[in-house]
């Protein structure tokens, strides 16, 4: 761009030339849309939804949980520490169609809820790092597996046997849903441990082989099912098992220890181990007296 034209101007003007700064800088903001983890929003949700006479919703025969995951006032201080006694952060519902609930769908603010079957009571919630109104509430960030409480009416809708002998800080402090669950809704929860998006990929991977040597220190060598002790000499012959068959389920409740001989029962294949190994371990079964189970 020629700016002699105006040069030449402000040269007859006689006007003193300024630099000019006007103090601020400007960053580029950003906006995003919240995350809400492929979590789906209730309007999306209910029609894949069925309800039974007490409220609970089921999907796929397993009972769903939903509660807010963005509440408006929450810090991520309350979010860590007590969230079942802080006023600010939301309730987890086992209904659909608690006081709460359809206040809210009245409203029109049903969108902030969220569903989840995840029954563990550890959820994933956005908080503010303050709630200041003068200085702003800040950035929210999601801070996860926040222990949120149960909603009182919701108990009230299901008739939740303490409602009105204690009071609701208290039973939220006691009130374990997946127990509950499992007591009233039995002919429907046929749950299973792992959904098609969060099952475990089946292959061994580094976190198998800590787990397993950890296990073995635990349990000093010693076949889960027979007793028979590998240590000190003969560790080899004893191998931690993936109970359920998955390679990649490496809960702790998924890991035992078995002998080759056991291993080979327990988990229908009778390829596990060398046969040098499987032998050596069938001779010491005999010698420690214990039970053989492979033919
Ligand atoms: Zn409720
Ligand atoms: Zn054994």
């Amino acid at each position: 761009m020629n700016f002699d034209s105006l040069d030449k101007l402000v040269k007859k003007m006689g006007a003193e030339i300024k630099e000019w700064d006007s103090g601020a800088t400007i960053e580029k903001i950003d906006i995003k849309p919240i995350d809400f983890g492929g979590k789906k929003s209730i309007r999306e949700a209910l029609s894949e939804f069925q309800m039974d006479d007490k409220g609970i919703l089921y999907k796929d025969g397993v009972p769903w949980i939903l509660y807010i995951m963005a509440p408006k006032d929450a810090t991520i201080d309350e979010l860590k520490n007590n969230p079942k006694e802080s006023k600010n952060t939301p309730r987890y519902h086992i209904t659909g169609n608690c006081s709460t609930i359809r206040d809210m769908k009245n409203r029109n603010r049903y969108d902030r809820y969220v569903f989840t079957p995840n029954i563990e009571e550890k959820f994933d919630v956005y908080g503010y790092p303050s709630r200041s109104k003068w200085w702003g509430k800040g950035k929210p960030q999601k801070v996860e597996d926040v222990e949120l409480g149960v909603c009182f009416n919701c108990l009230k809708n299901v008739d939740y046997y303490l409602v009105g002998k204690r009071n609701p800080s208290e039973l939220r402090k006691t009130f374990d849903v997946g127990e509950w669950f499992e007591d009233n809704v039995q002919e429907k929860f046929i749950k299973t441990r792992f959904s098609p998006e969060n099952f475990p990929n089946p292959e061994y991977n580094e976190d198998y082989y800590t787990k397993s040597a950890q296990l073995k220190l635990r349990r000093n060598w010693i076949c889960e099912n027979c007793g028979f002790t590998g240590a000190p000499s003969h560790k080899n012959l004893i191998h931690t098992d993936h109970i359920d068959g998955n390679s990649g389920n490496n809960s702790d409740s998924n890991l035992r220890l078995l002998c080759i001989d056991c291993h080979r029962y327990l988990g229908q294949n009778k390829s596990v181990g060398r046969r040098v190994d499987f032998n050596k371990c069938i001779e010491l079964k005999n010698l420690q007296n214990k039970k053989v189970f492979s033919k």
